[in-house]
C-alpha cells in the first residue's frame, strides 16, 4: 500500500484523512481549521489507521466518537462502511461481518471551534503527557487496560511495583502502566515476565486484575526500539 498521508478538509466541514496520516496531524488539521475536541489525537503516538483499529483515545475523547464513515480495503477492492458495521469499546474495534479488512482511510466531523484555542489545548495536553509519562525513554505507551472504575497505574503503584525490574524491563518510576526499557537492554521475555508479575502482584495485594491486559502487552523491544507484535 502506498503511504496513503492525505488530510484534508471537504466543504460540508468534515475531515478525510487516510489511514497513514499521524494522528497528531489530524488534530493539528482540524483544530487550525477551527474545529474543537480532535486535540486529545495530538498526543497518540501513531497514524489514523491505528487509531481507528484501537478506538484510540484519552483526555475522554475517543477515535470513534467523530468517525462518519470509513474506507475498508479487501482482497477484491474498496468498499465503504460506517459506524453501525463495528462493534466499538474501549481500545477495541470489531468489524461485525468481516474479518478481513483494513481501514484505507476515514471522514471524521469534529464540533465548531477556535483554532487558538484548539492550539492552546493541544499545548497544554501535551504538556501534560511530558509531565506524568517517561516519554524521555523506550517505552510502548500504556501496558494494561484500565479497569472499570479504576486506573491500571493506580493499582500497580497501590501494590508497589513502581521501580521494579526484569532483565533490564522496568516499571516505570513516573507512571506506572509503562515499562520502559531503559539501558536499551531489555528482552522481549524479560517484558512478559514482568507484564505477569505485575498481574500476579496486584491480584494478589490489591484486587482481581485478570483480564485487565491490554493489546499493547504485546510488545516487542529489539535493541531499545520499541514495537508491537
Ligand atoms: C508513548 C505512548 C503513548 C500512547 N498513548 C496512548 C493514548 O493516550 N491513547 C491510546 O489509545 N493509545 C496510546 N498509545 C498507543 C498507540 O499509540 C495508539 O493505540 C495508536 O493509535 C496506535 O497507532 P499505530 O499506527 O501505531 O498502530 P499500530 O500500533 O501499528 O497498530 C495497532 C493495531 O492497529 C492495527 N492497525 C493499524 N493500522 C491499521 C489499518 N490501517 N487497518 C486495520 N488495522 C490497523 C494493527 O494491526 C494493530 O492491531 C500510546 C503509545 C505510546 C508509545
Amino acid at each position: 500500500m502506498a503511504r496513503s498521508t492525505r488530510c484534508a478538509a471537504r466543504p460540508d466541514g468534515s475531515f478525510y484523512a487516510e489511514a497513514g496520516v499521524a494522528s497528531p496531524k489530524l488534530a493539528r488539521f482540524a483544530g487550525n481549521n477551527a474545529c474543537a475536541e480532535a486535540e486529545f489525537l495530538a498526543g497518540i503516538p501513531g497514524t489514523v489507521g491505528g487509531a481507528l483499529a484501537m478506538n484510540a483515545g484519552c483526555h475522554g475523547g475517543e477515535t470513534w466518537r467523530y468517525v462518519e464513515r470509513v474506507l475498508m480495503l479487501n482482497r477484491q477492492g474498496r468498499l465503504l462502511r460506517g459506524p453501525d458495521d463495528f462493534t466499538i469499546g474501549y481500545r477495541h474495534v470489531g468489524l461485525k461481518s468481516a474479518t478481513d479488512e483494513v481501514f484505507a482511510a476515514a471522514w471524521f466531523r469534529f464540533p465548531p471551534g477556535d483554532a487558538g484555542v484548539a492550539q492552546a489545548r493541544m499545548k497544554e495536553l501535551l504538556e501534560r503527557r511530558v509531565a506524568t509519562q517517561p516519554l524521555a525513554l523506550p517505552n510502548a505507551g500504556s501496558v494494561f487496560r484500565n479497569p472499570p472504575g479504576d486506573h491500571a497505574a493506580r493499582l500497580i503503584e497501590a501494590a508497589g511495583l513502581k521501580g521494579t525490574q526484569i532483565d533490564g524491563a522496568q516499571v516505570s518510576e513516573k507512571h506506572a502502566n509503562f515499562i520502559v526499557n531503559p539501558e536499551g537492554a531489555a528482552s522481549a521475555s524479560g517484558i512478559e515476565m514482568l507484564i505477569g508479575r505485575i498481574q500476579a502482584e496486584v491480584r494478589r495485594k490489591v484486587r482481581d486484575f485478570a483480564g485487565a491486559r491490554s493489546a499493547h502487552s504485546s510488545v516487542r523491544w529489539r535493541s531499545g526500539q520499541e514495537g508491537r507484535s
